[in-house]
Order: structure tokens, then sequence, then C-alpha cells
């Protein structure tokens, strides 16, 4: 069985390499040359949305999926008239436009930052005038890792936030003084059956990811599965689904949510007993899911610009380094770390050890 996979990343890369020992092939489209998952996988390098690379994907796989939200709805539409196309185009609109997604979330009875729509200076003074300060601007597509943001502190900073982001399309959210981000890797099969892991609790740098832990029994875990069934069921999503939140007192804030394995789910590759990526496979092959508990106390750190010492880092013990293959740069993600350790002790004093390693 030959999966195909629009986009040729780390994400791409990793299903692919928790579904060789389901006996799956893959064939990935992405445009650059040196793709990480090319090694992995038959390689169409092309357009997401060239229609000619799009029929010959159809033609060597039975079942598509992705790696990023913002795949070309056009692209979708053609691949999903020959097979199946997983998750769902209907979570793919939802996902990739912040607008659509917090009106879900709002429809769906989940708690959100108050936010506004924004087309133009005139709306984002009036988002402003109900929001107050602080609040942040975000373009409604194509944001990522804290790009397309602005925080806006002051009326001054209206006019320069509108240009910073480009004049496009945005939504107005109050900035939330919050005090943990977490998320939740959920999963939805063909036939329905639901899994959901643990929260990880999430710490960024420069607006990128940087350390994922994994909690235990943690009071938000409850309401964070039910509102991430709301959204499985409704949207009728099969494979992952990734949310975030911010917990700021008693209430869970859904901030937004991916419709692809994520990057605060990697460490269930060593932490869990099924990974996210294993599962999302057999998610979308209608097989069924695999157990989604912590098998110990898990951490995963980010590699981001630079390659550590591999010896140092696999030289402390209860370690595993991922590193994929691609060439270091400025915040750019190249690996990761999983740290396992058998207390939440022993995982905060080899935390302490690898930050000085990294
Ligand atoms: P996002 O692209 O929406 O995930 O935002 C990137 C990061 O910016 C989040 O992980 C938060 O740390 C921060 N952030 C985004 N939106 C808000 C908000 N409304 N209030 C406070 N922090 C935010």
């Amino acid at each position: 069985m030959k999966i195909g996979i629009l986009g040729g990343g780390q994400l791409a890369r990793m299903l692919a390499l928790a579904g060789y020992p389901l006996g799956l092939g893959f064939v990935v489209l992405e445009p650059a040359a040196d793709a990480c998952a090319a090694p992995l996988a038959g390689h169409i390098q092309a357009a997401y949305d060239d229609p000619d690379a799009l029929q010959q994907l159809a033609a060597k796989v039975e079942l598509v999926t992705y790696e990023f939200e913002s795949v070309p709805a056009a692209a979708v539409e053609q691949l999903g008239a020959s097979l199946p196309v997983y998750p769902p185009a209907n979570s793919l609109a939802m996902a990739r436009d912040r607008s659509h997604e917090k009106n879900l979330f709002r429809e769906l009875g989940i708690e959100t930052a108050p936010f506004f729509e924004v087309h133009d200076l005139q709306t984002l003074r009036l988002a402003v005038e109900q929001i107050g300060f602080p609040a942040v601007l975000k373009t409604r597509t194509l944001g990522y890792d804290g790009k397309g943001q602005q925080v806006l502190r002051a009326g001054d900073d209206l006019q320069v936030a509108w240009e910073t982001i480009g004049q496009a399309p945005a939504i107005l959210e109050g900035l939330i003084g919050f005090e943990r981000e977490v998320s939740l890797i959920a999963v939805r099969s063909v036939s329905g059956e639901l899994a959901f892991y643990p929260l990880a609790e999430n710490h960024h740098e420069n607006g990128i990811l940087r350390l994922s832990t994994c909690l235990h029994d943690d009071p938000m875990q409850a309401r964070a599965e039910n509102y991430a069934q709301r959204l499985l069921e409704n949207l009728n999503h099969v494979g992952v689904l990734a949310i975030e939140f911010f917990q700021i007192g008693s209430h869970l804030l859904a901030n937004e949510m991916a419709p692809r394995v994520h990057n605060s789910g990697h460490w269930t590759i060593e932490g869990a007993e099924t990974s996210q990526f294993e599962n999302h496979l057999r998610a979308i092959l209608g097989l069924p899911l695999g157990g989604t508990a912590a098998v110990k106390h898990v951490a995963m750190i980010n590699l981001i610009g630079e390659l550590p010492d591999a010896s140092a880092i696999l030289g402390l013990k209860n370690t595993h380094l991922h590193l994929y293959g691609k060439a270091p740069r400025i915040e750019r993600k190249i690996g990761h770390i999983t740290v396992r350790e058998t207390s939440e002790q022993a995982l905060q004093e080899r935390l302490l050890q690898l930050k000085n390693l990294i």
C-alpha cells in the first residue's frame, strides 16, 4: 500500500518512518529538491498545485495525506476526485483560516480569547474599541511560529501593525495573560474510533516551540478531550487533529488547531504506547488505533538552528536524538531530543543537563 503526502519535510519523514513497520510505502509531493523526507520516499518535485504532478501522485498512491495546512484547496479537490484524501477538505478549510477556525470553536461552545475580524484600518479600530489593549493582530491565513502577528499596546500601534502584516485579512484577539500553553493530540479513524494523548505543556522561544512536556493526570485533560471530540465529530475528521490551548485560571481557551501530526506530539515516538505518526496512519487506513498512554515521564526539546554534539546528548541516559537531515539555518527546526525518565524530578534534572548542551 502506497500513501501520498503533500509536503516533504520532517513530519512527512516521521510519518514514513512510522509507516515502514506496517508495510507501507510513501510518495511525497514537494517542490524543494533537498526535501528531508525524500530519502525515505518517492519524490515528485513540483509545486503543490501543479495539476500534472498531482495526477502523477494520484496514479502512484492509494490514499493521500498532508503535513501542513496551507495545502491549496484546488490540490485537495483534484486528488479527492480519484482517491481518499485525509484529513478531509473541511478540516483543512477550517484550520487554514483563523477566522473560520475561531468561529467554529465558538459555535461548538469551546472557549477562545475575544476576537473580531479585521478587513481594514477602520474595522481594526472598531475591534480595538471592543477588545482594548493589549491585543494581537494575526493574519487569517499563512501565519505560523508567530509569523504574521503583531501585538498592539497603544493607539499609535494600529497603522504600523496593519502595514506590517501586509494589510491582509486578519483577526484581532485579546492578548491573554495565560498561565500555561498546553496542546492535545487527538485522533479519529475512518471508522469513528477516537483516541487522545495526555496533554503536553509547551514553551516557546522567539515564537518557536522549544519544549513540550507530557502531563500526567492533568486537571484540564477531560475538558480538552471533550472539546476535541466536539471538533472531530463536527468535522467528521479522520487522522490526527492537534489543538493548542491557553490556560488561565479555570479557563481553557482554544487558540488554534492543526489537522495533521504536530510538533508538540513528537514526544509520543518514544514516550507513548503508539506514536502520533503511527496512529495518524492507522486512522487514515481504517485500522484500529493504538494505545496513547505515556510510558514514562517524557519531554521533547526542539533543536533549532544549530546541530548539537550528538555524542554528548546521547551520553546522557534515557535520551533519544532525532536529526532530520536538514542543513542548519537560523530559526530552522533541524531535529529534536526526547527524554524519558521514571520520575518527574529525574526528568527535570535531565532537562537541566540538556539545556547546557544545546
Ligand atoms: P499562534 O500562531 O496563534 O499559535 O501564536 C503563536 C504564539 O503566540 C502562541 O503560542 C502564544 O505563545 C502567543 N499568542 C498567540 N495568540 C495569543 C493571545 N491571544 N494571547 C497571548 N498569547 C498569544
